[in-house]
């Protein structure tokens, strides 16, 4: 098959190497053309582990190629994906879906001048109840309708985790009731079959709504336990404990039961907020998401405040050191990261910044300011008032305890990612904060 990724972001460049993987040519089309020259150049513009070795592989295998020349990247094509971004729109919170329809309208036109064969376009943006259907009332502008089908394929890949996820998802959902559209996509994802990946055909609004559905759910569990760790704070209780407890009931589950600083990242934030939007505006509101996107918003301040305190109310002329700036581990996403909520209230309390974080600097520097960067943990850490861990990546969850409490000016760690036990930090002689777990 001939595919064709339209963005070459998080998840057009995932996508696009693992169907490649997969055996289809594939062609990357991105409009920042320092993208597309760093990846012709054999770099990748991003961090996600495996990433660099699986696209380099396909490139060797002349299955993956790269290119800002959409026209060119379409001729023949089966399928063209929009994998573009879908930010929140600037003050209300709606999804703004310039890019995704920017990509239609140029897929339209391209379609139009060649003469290809059938080809259906695929969103996998994650857009809004209704984006399909404008998509193909951009499209229909340039071609006739028999000449294309447009479908919903929303992707559920997690950065840190993405080309496992993308090889081995627990379900693809696929919304079109177009039957060659269906055959096309089903040929695409044949692969999965063997490892007997459920593939759920549906209408293209419902598949849209699964996206943001599942977002929102996910939300909801990750704010839930977040609660049960602040009333686990009042009343003495173990939240870690209180969630293995739930967790092992078969009809919560384990997963994202983590108590934390708020969820972050390029979905749950502008995910739950487009979807509140599309709920009011349907008059069928989700007072339920309203009320997490409200107490996640609140919790990243609240994290800062608890810092504060951490430090006896004044963090005034104070060096506070940050292991971790990404959003989660093994990512360099900077965006909608609880740090760039926590940083600037304690800046503005007072405080002086250094923070290390193994692969989110870089972008982190574009997003915060008067930080001083560290090129290692132990350095970090040196001199500071307090140090508090952020994000929970690997090589902090060993740290040599002895040689941080002689590197801290005072030894007190705030844990806000609950990664060290509290007896031993105790048994240590640190002044040790954590989430939702009796010190
Ligand atoms: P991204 O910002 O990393 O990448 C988007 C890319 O699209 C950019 O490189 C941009 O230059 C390019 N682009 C925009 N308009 C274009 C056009 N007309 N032609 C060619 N390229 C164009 O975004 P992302 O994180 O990959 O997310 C893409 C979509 O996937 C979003 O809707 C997001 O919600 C969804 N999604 C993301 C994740 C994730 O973990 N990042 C997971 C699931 C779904």
């Amino acid at each position: 098959m001939r595919v064709v990724m339209v963005g070459t972001g998080y998840v057009g460049l995932v996508s696009g190497a693992c169907f490649a993987d997969f055996g289809h040519d594939v062609v990357c089309v991105d409009k920042d053309l320092f993208k597309i020259e760093t990846l012709n150049s054999g770099s990748i513009p991003i961090y996600e582990p495996g990433l660099r070795e699986l696209v380099a592989k396909n490139v060797e295998a002349n299955r993956l190629t790269f290119t800002a020349d959409l026209i060119e990247a379409m001729k023949g094509a089966d399928a063209v994906f929009i994998g573009v971004g879908t930010p929140s729109r600037r003050g209300d919170g709606h999804a703004d879906l310039t890019y995704v329809y920017g990509a239609a309208e140029e897929i339209g036109e391209n379609l139009a001048k060649s003469n290809s064969k059938f080809t259906v376009v695929v969103t996998k943006s994650t857009v809004p109840v209704g984006t399909g259907d404008e998509v193909e009332a951009i499209i229909t502008k340039h071609v006739e309708a028999s000449r294309f089908a447009v479908a919903s394929n929303p992707e559920f890949l997690r950065e840190g985790a993405a080309i496992i996820d993308f090889k081995r998802p627990d379900r693809v959902v696929v919304g079109t009731e177009d039957e060659k559209a269906q055959d096309v996509i089903r040929a695409l994802y044949r692969p999965l079959f063997i490892n007997e990946t459920p593939i759920l055909f549906t209408s293209r609004r419902t598949s849209e709504l699964i996206k943001y559905a599942g977002n929102a759910f996910l939300a909801t569990k990750i704010t839930f336990i977040n609660e049960m760790a602040d009333l686990c704070e009042a009343v003495g209780a173990n939240v870690q404990e209180v969630a293995r407890g739930i967790g092992l009931d078969k009809r919560i589950g384990p997963k994202f039961l983590h108590a934390g600083p708020g969820y972050g990242g390029s979905c749950f934030p502008k995910d739950t907020l487009a979807l509140s939007r599309t709920a009011a505006e349907n008059n069928a509101p989700l007072t339920i998401v309203d009320a997490v996107i409200a107490a996640n918003n609140q919790r990243k301040s609240n994290m800062a405040d608890k810092i504060i305190k951490t430090l006896d109310g004044d963090v005034c002329g104070k060096k506070i050191a940050f292991l971790g700036l990404s959003f989660k581990p093994n990512t360099d996403d900077m965006r909608d990261a609880p740090s760039l909520t926590i940083i600037p209230r304690l800046q503005k309390a007072g405080a002086t910044i250094q923070a290390y974080d193994p692969q989110a600097m870089k972008e982190a520097e574009k997003l915060l300011s008067d930080i001083t960067y560290k090129a290692e943990v132990y350095d970090c850490v040196k001199g500071a008032d307090a140090l508090v861990i952020l994000t929970e990546w690997d090589e902090f969850r060993a740290l040599d305890l002895g040689r941080i409490k002689k590197l801290l000016k005072t030894p007190i760690m705030v844990d806000l990612r609950n990664i060290y036990r509290p007896e031993i930090m105790k048994e240590q002689g640190f002044i040790y904060t954590n989430i939702g777990r009796p010190v």
